[in-house]
């Protein structure tokens, strides 16, 4: 049975060992951590898992237990001035929803069940790695035993040891902003999302469970809303959300900075990057992770190829393949997010005006409101098996 070293056990890092292990591999999976359940790391994200993410955890089968704490999202409004509006829903087709909204602990710990049940995994939790060698084969240790791989996949975060340890390249560059996350509590229930351009940044608000949302406010860091009190919070909130809905109460708010961090080659022979070790965006637009999910499914998809034709995980081949399949879409998202900055950093009244209409305008047309959905939903092509609700079958389904 060929082995699967995966360093991190964030979500990219149990995901990837459920999708390797279901595929016969035998999985190691090390984190630092000495439990990989309950993470304060993500008890206040509220983590939007796109339509083709979904049909991944169904294919992983997982999506039966996370659908408890999962709320479906039907429609996204996005919003500058209260006329200018651009609405979109999922196609109603193959998709019922753009995607779900679920708390990051509840996705932690419902992946962590399924990871620590599954008998072709194993957990070192609470280890520190001392080396890292890939040829011929990955090598890791940990002080006096060492775990040979057939592939080493790196799941382990922005400041990822993995890759420093092989020196590959990563551009980091921080936003100069920060996004403040306020659990509240509405008065009335919405299955829709909202993200509105205000003067100085966004307010996102999305539903969770029954009448709890989660306000995501962004501006420069030095804005001096970072440093308001609770109730000063509340009344600038309901400012800015206007007539998208009635706050209640609002909960203490979490600050954090927004970053963005970029490998421009995430395979080397031996060693895949994967998640914010290979690619980290503020997750303004909720794709991110979404994107690791996509990545995992090109994984999968390769692992199950070279089942059949034996070709080794640790060449340059295989690693070659990984990169010409995912990078496209790591430097597209990073172009569109680009975008969705330069929009966010319009300070002009005029221009605000200018994009409040494109806005209202774009709302008419239908191929344009379809193509943002599916980009919403993380349709990107080639669809791999698992983002397409299967298990990969041990032949050829990937093509470069
Ligand atoms: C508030 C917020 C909301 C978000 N919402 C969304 C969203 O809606 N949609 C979306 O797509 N993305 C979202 N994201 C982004 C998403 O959370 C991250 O992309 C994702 O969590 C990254 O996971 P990761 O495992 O790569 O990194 P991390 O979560 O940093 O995990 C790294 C893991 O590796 C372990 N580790 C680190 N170093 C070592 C080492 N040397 N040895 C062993 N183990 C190690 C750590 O203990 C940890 O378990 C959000 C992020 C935030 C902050």
């Amino acid at each position: 049975m060929k082995t699967i070293l995966i360093v991190g056990g964030g979500f990219p890092g149990l995901v990837t060992a459920l999708s390797c292990a279901q595929l016969g591999y035998q999985v190691r999976l090390f984190d630092v951590k000495e439990s990989l359940m309950d993470s304060q790391n993500h008890a206040f994200k509220p983590i939007v898992i796109n339509a083709s993410s979904w049909r991944l955890f169904s294919a992983l089968g997982c999506s039966d237990q996370l659908i408890e704490y999962a709320y479906p999202l039907a429609n996204m409004h996005v919003l500058r001035q209260d006329w200018a509006r651009f609405s979109f829903n999922a196609d109603g087709h193959r998709f019922p929803y753009l995607g779900y909204v679920i708390m990051g602990h509840q996705l932690q710990n419902t992946i962590s069940e399924a990871v620590l049940a599954h008998p072709n995994i194993t957990c070192y939790l609470g280890v520190k790695l001392t080396a890292l060698d890939l040829k011929p084969k990955p090598q890791l240790t940990v002080g006096k035993r060492s775990f040979n791989g057939d592939l080493l996949v790196a799941c382990d975060g922005m400041r990822s040891w993995c890759r420093q340890q092989q020196n590959i390249p990563y551009e980091q560059k921080s936003w100069h902003k920060k996004a403040m996350i306020i659990p509240t509590l509405m008065k009335e229930v919405s299955t829709d999302a909202y993200l509105r351009f205000t003067e100085f940044g966004t307010i996102a608000c999305l539903p969770t469970q029954k009448s709890h949302h989660q306000l995501i406010l962004t501006a420069q860091s030095d804005h001096s809303l970072f440093t308001y009190e609770s109730e000063h919070i509340q009344t600038l909130a309901q400012d800015l959300l206007g007539d998208i809905g009635q706050i209640n109460h609002c909960e203490k708010p979490v600050v954090f900075d927004l970053q963005e961090g970029f490998a421009p080659q995430v395979a080397t022979p031996g060693m895949v990057l994967l998640g914010d070790a290979g690619f980290s965006i503020p997750p303004v637009g909720a794709q991110g992770l979404n994107l690791a999910f996509y990545d995992i499914g090109v994984l999968a998809d390769l692992l199950a190829e070279s089942l059949s034709t034996g070709q080794a995980l640790a060449s340059k081949r295989f690693a070659d393949r990984y990169n010409d399949i995912v990078m496209i879409h790591h430097k597209n998202l990073l172009d569109r997010v680009g975008y969705l900055v330069n929009l966010f950093n319009l300070q002009n009244p005029i221009l605000q005006v200018g994009h409040g209409l494109g806005l209202k305008i774009m709302n008419h047309v239908g191929l344009f409101k379809k193509y943002i959905a599916e980009f919403g939903m993380g349709l990107r092509y080639p669809v791999p098996s698992l983002l397409r609700g299967r298990q990969p079958d041990v032949y050829m389904r990937v093509k470069k």
